[in-house]
């Protein structure tokens, strides 16, 4: 009764400062205390396992990661237009991770603050105007984020699609009714290309995750991308990659999405797990476009590249390393696509299972008189009573989204694919 009178009084005060636009997880919501790797500790001394917080990529409060920002937040901390190393080398070691074409690097403060940056820097560079991105895509808070994001200006309380932007269907194979071997993506692509023809010489972006995250995991259909970036370029556009959510080598084949489809992006955007929850972000891109961003008009930000920041996300990129963590989201991730799709096998209220690595969706059907979204919330919330911690999302919020810190192993992988069996033979037993 006394934790449930702190959590009432927490409740209360929240709702006095803030407003109610700002959610919370869980009708009965969770009062967190710690967190270590894969783990969080509760208010009432229980644990959860996390198979949600892709942020966490090194792992909840990682100790080297946690020194690194100790000792440099104790030693200096300033901003890009002084010389410090800590710049230099995380550019340097964070560049490595790309082609050579991608060469110059942005440091900003979020995931949100490096879209809208993009997008400044493609339409200064392209000269035109509009920007095209996918249904059910998310890129940002600010106002251009907003604009950009259909997964928002779309949503009830939206305001609408701007002008400026060319909404283009997310290119699903799932659905669409034709496979994944590059024929989905030719349908897809056909489309798009046919948008971008009646827009030519007016489009300065192409923006996409080349997973949809908020649209539920979905994994862009083969061959898609390279059509539409190829029809972009050729009216003198920039491609730009979303890697926010599948960016650092959580995919497992893949350090950055982009790689999953042979493609080369001009720009690229990055935030989350670039400092495993410190907050960080930026824009990657090639020298032509940096340069022709550098017109007389000094580019700052106050925090963005601080030492502090380049020394957390240096320490990430050597946890990376040395605990060879995108082999190991690899080797985890097939296990538990692989489980999950036997799963798929024995119920068939699971309509698909997809994703790479350690990002992975689980899309539910609709069963009896249960809609696919009340299945989906009621295996989360079953799951949170099972101390398990994941998702949902997508335009029907029907699917089930794991996207764990990489620390996540195969005996964690074994407990949660239990646990969501148990929720769906529970649920159909009732
Ligand atoms: N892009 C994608 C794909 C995202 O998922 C997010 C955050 N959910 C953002 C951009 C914006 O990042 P931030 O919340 O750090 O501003």
């Amino acid at each position: 009764p006394i934790r449930k009178k702190e959590d009432s009084q927490q409740l209360y005060r929240r709702k006095k400062n803030f407003s109610n636009a700002l959610s919370l997880s869980y009708s009965n919501p969770i009062q967190m205390q710690k967190s270590a790797f894969q783990y969080m500790y509760d208010a009432d001394g229980n644990t959860y396992l996390d198979a949600y917080n892709n942020i966490m990529l090194a792992g909840h409060c990682h100790p080297k990661v946690v020194r690194a920002g100790q000792k440099s937040m104790a030693k200096l901390n300033t901003n890009t237009r002084y010389l410090y190393n800590e710049l230099l080398s995380y550019s340097e070691k964070l560049l490595v991770k790309f082609p050579e074409n991608l060469n110059k690097v942005f440091f900003v403060n979020s995931g949100s603050a490096a879209s809208d940056l993009a997008i400044r820097m493609a339409t200064n560079h392209s000269q035109r105007q509009k920007v095209m991105v996918l249904e059910h895509g998310y890129h940002g808070n600010t106002r251009i984020g907003i604009d950009i994001s259909h997964y928002k200006y779309n949503h009830e309380g939206g305001t609408g699609k701007q002008e400026y932007i060319l909404a283009t269907p997310m290119p699903k194979a799932f659905e669409s009714g034709y496979p994944d071997n590059g024929t989905a993506g030719d349908f897809f692509a056909k489309q798009t290309r046919e948008q971008i023809k009646a827009n030519t010489n007016q489009i300065a972006a192409f923006i996409a995750e080349p997973i949809v995250g908020c649209g539920g995991q979905v994994p862009l259909a083969n061959g898609y991308l390279q059509q539409v970036y190829q029809a972009i370029r050729v009216q003198g556009g920039i491609c730009i990659s979303d890697e926010v959510q599948v960016g650092f080598g959580r995919l497992g084949d893949y350090f950055w999405g982009y790689e999953m489809f042979d493609v080369i992006p001009d720009m690229v955007i990055l935030g989350k797990p670039m400092a495993n929850g410190h907050p960080i972000g930026a824009v990657v891109t090639t020298t032509e476009i940096a340069e022709s961003f550098d017109n007389g008009l000094e580019f700052f930000s106050s925090f963005g590249g601080n030492p502090v920041s380049c020394a957390v996300g240096e320490a990430v990129l050597d946890v990376i390393e040395e605990e060879g963590l995108q082999e190991h989201a690899k080797k985890v991730g097939d296990y538990l696509l692989g489980r999950l799709k036997d799963l798929q096998i024995e119920y068939p209220e699971i309509l698909d299972v997809r994703g790479s690595g350690l990002f992975i969706g689980i899309e539910m059907g609709s069963t009896h008189e249960v809609s696919s979204t009340q299945l989906a919330a009621r295996i989360k919330n079953g799951l949170r009573e099972s101390h398990i911690l994941i998702s949902t999302d997508g335009p029907e919020d029907n699917v089930l989204k794991i996207k764990p810190p990489l620390s996540f192993n195969l005996l964690d992988a074994d407990k949660l694919v239990f646990h969501i069996s148990q929720q769906l033979y529970l649920f159909l037993k009732s």
